[in-house]
């Protein structure tokens, strides 16, 4: 689906050189390369604070820690979204409250967050599914109303600008209280293992966070928390220094890649092609197509059988997982992710995809479609 060697090799000798920079100093927790990384994103995104993590759920764990959420408290997520969003807020005795998703952009759809609200509702967590930002005027609107947080997960996101309806723009993961990101390998800004960052703003909040990740401390070996252990390693934030500088040129190699599948798939009438929304640039973590009136299954197979992996992103909405299954919920409470579980297939996406490959992959699936 990604094609991580070629990209490393353009980028190789920095690469190596930032990495053997850190085997030389020895500093591999907490050295200079992590500082100057976190500065760097910091700049990048036009945000006060980046608080390096060991990955992106525990950049999700660690904000509804530090914003002292209870066990009880509700907390409103998307039913089509990766695991992780969920698995946090039960892993911290929150209980998630599921909303269904727009069926064009696949983004939580505020009208039905503001339907799940009750007394007990203390935050939201808009996903920015596929690389293109949730609908966040509208969610602020509706948190300022009642007075909620909303946790942005942008681990798909990165990069990607939220653009408002005055025109002004911000980055995803910064445009409420507390944005998470993921660094890993596949997602558009991966290191070569494991990372995470959480972003804000607010000062006090990223005092909060930076002691939660580091065992509640903030004089050392005084508790007045409890915490974890969350770190980016040196030699991985030596690694993403290298990589931001190219995040936006990533960008650009894949919306080139979209153009190239949207234009092969455009008016196809067993084929939607992922609508671009005009609050939000897309960073194409992944390139989703709805399919109609078609054998999913057969088309996968097809393509797989042609060398072209196309995977399933994701089969199973969140309130249909096992160990997620809740007398609250039943199947057809979420009719949107309920339909696009069942007819979306996602398409190789990455910076290195060349005309020949894309010609391969778009003719390969209007070959099944047309057979
Ligand atoms: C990848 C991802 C995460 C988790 O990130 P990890 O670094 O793998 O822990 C969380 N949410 C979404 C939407 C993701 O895509």
């Amino acid at each position: 689906m990604v094609d991580l060697k070629s990209q490393y090799e353009k980028i190789k000798s920095e690469v190596d050189k930032g990495i053997q920079e850190v085997i030389d100093s020895c500093a591999f927790i907490n050295g200079p390369a992590v500082k100057t990384f976190q500065a760097d994103l910091e700049y990048y995104l036009g945000v006060k604070h980046v608080i390096p993590c060991a990955n992106g759920t525990d950049a999700l764990q660690v904000s509804m820690m530090a914003l002292g959420l209870k066990p009880g408290d509700e907390v409103i997520t998307t039913s089509f979204t990766f695991i992780a969003t969920a698995e946090v807020i039960a892993l911290l005795e929150l209980t998630p409250v599921l909303v269904d998703v727009e069926p064009d952009t696949f983004n939580i759809d505020p009208k039905a967050v503001e339907k799940a609200i009750t007394a007990k509702t203390r935050a939201i967590v808009p996903v920015h599914l596929f690389g293109q930002c949730a609908d966040m005027e509208a969610l602020q609107e509706i948190a300022d109303k009642h007075d909620l947080f909303i946790i942005e997960d942008a681990c798909q996101a990165i990069g990607a600008d939220y653009i408002f309806k005055d025109g002004s723009r911000k980055k995803a993961g910064t445009i409420s209280n507390v944005g998470c990101t993921s660094f890993f390998p596949s997602k558009n800004l991966g290191c070569f293992g494991d990372g995470g960052a959480i972003f804000t703003n607010n000062d006090k909040l990223a005092d909060e966070m930076r002691a939660v990740v580091n065992h509640g401390m903030k004089v050392r070996y005084y508790h007045d928390m409890i915490g974890v252990n969350s770190r980016l390693d040196s030699i991985q934030a030596a690694v993403l220094k290298v990589k931001l500088q190219y995040l936006d040129d990533y960008a650009k190699e894949r919306r080139r890649a979209a153009d190239h599948y949207d234009n092969a798939f455009k008016n196809h009438p067993k084929l939607q092609t992922p609508t671009r929304w005009e609050n939000s640039t897309h960073v194409f973590h992944q390139y989703t197509l709805v399919t109609k009136d078609i054998d999913r299954a057969a088309l996968q197979q097809y393509l797989m059988s042609k060398n072209v992996p196309a995977m399933i992103y994701y089969p199973v909405p969140l309130h249909m997982q096992k160990a997620y299954l809740d007398p609250r919920y039943k199947e057809g409470d979420f009719p949107v992710t309920e339909m696009l579980s069942e007819r979306v297939i996602s398409l190789p996406m990455s910076t290195e995809l060349d005309e020949k490959q894309l010609e391969y992959i778009t003719s390969s699936v209007i070959e099944f479609l047309e057979q």
